[in-house]
């Protein structure tokens, strides 16, 4: 009798250690592409935002492009500090699955949200994606994207260079951590491309769809915009605000 009662104590004691690694999981808003927007956009519970980045040996940011996302990030939000990180690794693969993407997470990633700083976490590869080789950007997680470095430097044409693209693609991703558009909330304004959800229908947008896609030389007449448009900002701003 006294086993079988100790014996349940501990199946009690065990699930409830479950329960809670499983409630853990389910109310963290890294496990969903747009469930950190009020992380990133408020300033409430994290005041301040690291920019952690991995890359692929010879794929490095531009210093330039992450200029431009740190001055959208302090456009858009009210954090007192946006810091940055970087570091390198080598890979002798060259076609990602997002599986393989999240598992290189899962290694190279060294900074989680914790205290009053809230971070984020981008992947610059080589390569392609495997499930489509004209990605040149993706929000896989809450707090993760991937930048595909070589096809943004396939994907310059004319006097659009790598640099103007990457920017428009950084900024892009970004913005679906923000939950653009309509990505777990509903905008006041009429602006979602009903042919691309959670992408803006104004191509003058950074949330256009084509900007992070190889298409983009077919879609878009010069420079890709990297820049969120009024009903974008219109829409962050409410978030922010906790209105929306
Ligand atoms: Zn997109």
């Amino acid at each position: 009798m006294r086993n079988i009662t100790l014996f349940m104590v501990s199946m009690i004691l065990a699930s409830a250690g479950c329960l809670d690694s499983l409630k853990e999981d389910l109310i963290s808003c890294d496990n969903r592409v747009g469930d950190c927007r009020y992380e990133i956009l408020q300033n409430g519970k994290y005041s301040k935002l690291h920019i952690e980045i991995s890359y692929v040996s010879d794929n490095e940011p531009s210093s330039e492009a992450l200029d431009l996302l740190r001055q959208r990030i302090n456009e858009v939000t009210d954090k007192t500090s946006v810091t940055i990180s970087q570091n390198s690794f080598g890979s002798t693969d060259d076609s990602y699955s997002l599986e393989e993407i999240i598992e290189i997470e899962n290694l190279q990633r060294e900074r989680y949200k914790s205290g009053d700083e809230f971070v984020i976490y981008i992947l610059y590869l080589n390569g392609e994606f495997e499930d489509n080789d004209k990605t040149l950007g993706l929000a896989y997680k809450g707090s993760s994207f991937v930048m595909f470095q070589e096809k943004i430097e396939d994907a310059a044409f004319l006097l659009i260079s790598a640099q103007d693209i990457e920017k428009a693609v950084l900024v892009h991703e970004y913005g679906h951590l923000l939950g653009l558009v309509n990505n777990g909330y509903t905008s006041p304004h009429d602006h979602e491309d009903p042919d691309h959800p959670n992408h803006s229908n104004n191509e003058e947008s950074v949330m256009y769809w084509a900007i992070e896609s190889q298409d983009l030389y077919n879609q878009l007449d010069g420079e890709p915009p990297n820049n969120f448009d009024s009903y974008d900002l219109d829409d962050l701003n409410l978030m922010r605000q906790g209105k929306l």
